[in-house]
């Protein structure tokens, strides 16, 4: 057993075991990270809360299933919320998008998608062949308002293990709280009804506002609390000059061409980090030397 102390570092993501009880949990909590991933772009408020959930459970994941490269969060539906993103990686690096109708905001329950909005949980990991990494998708259902409520219920079906998942955002902070029944007859016969009654204690302004060790210490100090790990998490994209070569090249080139008439440039933006990218026609020639002889010939060079 551990005894744990505030931690000054708020981007953290906390494992712990309750022994007695049987039960294991996951513990993030964002604040510089969270703030970095809003300055890329002006959410409404439901977007925004959304989008934080979504980084926090992407993150949570990572410390409750093995995860060698990325996981990431995927929703897409029509409008007004078109598609929300959030990745997590094995270095404990985020970054997250939503993408929003001008003028609208996400829907205060998520039921409102509609049918063929798709929650998708998407982990990465890399393959003997790093250009092929291997793929694990698993579509979560959009049967709740909340999207704490939809993994919860994901978890437990897919896992066959009680579950309870919390999550919260708002301009300052993400966090979520992830518990879990260990597998076969771990703990005592009360434990699981125990920890959900504690569970139950916990609101959402109060896991946005305490501290990894302040909350837990707060929750299951009587509850033979044991800190398996603890890792930093921060704000960063996988973005690179090369991915975006890649994505103008299977764009074509007569397209990339056509974006670059007005200015004599292709300017690209990541949405995730803002980083610019710039490719004027003079590189064309290069840029697009090694396509496929069966593509249409080259235009003129300017
Ligand atoms: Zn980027």
């Amino acid at each position: 057993m551990s005894e744990i102390h505030s931690m000054p570092e708020p981007d953290q993501l906390t494992r712990f075991l309750l022994q007695e009880a049987g039960v294991r949990g996951v513990h993030v909590r964002l604040g510089p990270a969270w703030q970095d991933i809003l300055g890329q772009s002006r959410y409404p408020r439901l977007a925004k809360r959304l989008l934080g959930e979504a980084c926090v459970a992407s993150a949570l994941f990572t410390g409750h299933t093995k995860v060698d490269g990325r996981l990431s969060i995927q929703l897409r539906g029509s409008e007004p919320l078109r598609a929300l993103f959030a990745e997590c990686t094995a270095a404990g690096t985020l970054r997250g998008i939503a993408q929003v109708s001008e003028g609208q905001d996400a829907p205060a329950d998520l039921r409102d998608l509609g049918d063929s909005a798709l929650l998708a949980i998407t982990v990465e990991n890399p393959g003997l062949d790093p250009r092929e990494p291997q793929r694990y998708q698993s579509l979560v259902a959009l049967a709740s308002a909340e999207l704490g409520d939809a993994f919860e219920a994901y978890f437990r079906q897919s896992e066959q293990l009680p579950t309870r998942l919390l999550l919260a955002a708002d301009d300052e902070h993400a966090a979520g709280l992830l518990l879990q029944k260990l597998p076969g007859d771990a703990g005592d016969a009360d434990g699981w009804t125990r920890i959900g009654a504690l569970f139950d204690t916990l609101a959402e302004p109060e896991l946005l506002a305490t501290s990894a060790g302040d909350l837990l210490h707060r929750l299951f100090h009587q509850q033979s609390l044991q800190v398996l790990g603890a890792r930093d998490l921060s704000f960063a994209c996988s973005c690179s000059r090369e991915r975006v070569e890649a994505m103008l090249q299977s764009l074509g080139e007569e397209e990339a061409r056509a974006a670059a008439e007005a200015t004599g440039a292709v300017e690209v933006r990541c949405e995730f980090c803002g980083r610019q990218y710039h490719f004027p026609l003079t590189e064309f020639g290069v840029l697009f030397a090694e396509v496929p002889a069966h593509s249409p010939p080259p235009e003129r060079l300017q």
